[in-house]
């Protein structure tokens, strides 16, 4: 993800009342995941700790544990949920992409008619700093997430030249990411020569948000309560 600058056309150069529609539908797919996930998390949580202190009350109230006993299963338990898959919000602390030593030389340019900068199809979430910046478009539905296009690339790459439109700006990971050794990119880097291109695929990414929205949606209508989702 270390393309080369692009003078390609930057989606905001776009008339503000053609982008409308599609900002419009972004906010509200974001304000959708704020909501189902405050509700989710609310739930989840309400319901956890009140059987875990109901539990804990009734073992130390019959003499089993004493309550200092709890703190290592605690701990343990802790670390046991943070490996589950689920939706969350994911925003990396990087340091200062700008330091010396953080970006990665490699002929990119040169090589994007090899390449076909199947990179910039990788996804990762971006840094605070860059979300400060406010440069590289995330994905509302998946925050902090790069926003990719239906075409499975990353937003901010040009479908013409396939160059990075936000070259100077470009997120951490990008500046960081070295394709010499990454078999999905190269057989040999040195010969230049490309690994085969994957098979082309709408590789819209699905938001975590949606997953929980579903499943929110099932128990609603399991219980039946309102209606799915259009
Ligand atoms: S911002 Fe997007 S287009 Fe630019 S290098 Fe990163 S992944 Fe590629």
């Amino acid at each position: 993800m270390s393309s080369p600058n692009g003078d390609g056309a930057n989606r905001s150069s776009a008339p503000i009342e053609l982008m409308m529609p599609e900002v419009r539908a972004e906010i509200e797919r974001g304000l959708r995941f704020a909501h189902v996930m405050m509700s989710v998390g609310q739930d989840q949580g309400n319901e956890a700790v009140a059987y875990v202190q109901a539990l804990a009350d009734v073992l130390v109230q019959k003499g089993l544990i004493r309550e200092e006993e709890l703190e290592e299963p605690l701990e343990r338990a802790r670390q046991e949920i943070s490996k589950l898959m689920m939706p969350r919000v994911r925003l990396a602390e990087m340091g200062d992409k700008y330091a010396e030593g953080q970006a990665v030389e490699i002929d990119c340019l040169n090589r994007l008619p090899l390449c076909h900068a199947r990179c910039c199809t990788f996804r990762f979430f971006l840094t605070k700093q860059d979300l400060d910046e406010g440069a590289a478009c995330w994905d509302y539905g998946n925050p902090y997430w790069i926003k990719q296009g239906g075409d499975g690339y990353c937003i901010h790459s040009d479908p013409a030249s396939r160059a990075c439109t936000i070259h100077a700006q470009r997120p951490h990971v990008c500046r960081q990411y070295d394709c010499r050794n990454d078999k999905r990119i190269w057989v040999d880097f040195e010969q230049r020569i490309p690994a085969p291109l994957p098979e082309p695929s709408a590789n819209v990414p699905v938001a975590m948000a949606e997953v929980a929205m579903r499943n929110a949606m099932r128990v609603a209508e399991a219980h039946g309560e309102g209606r799915s989702p259009g």
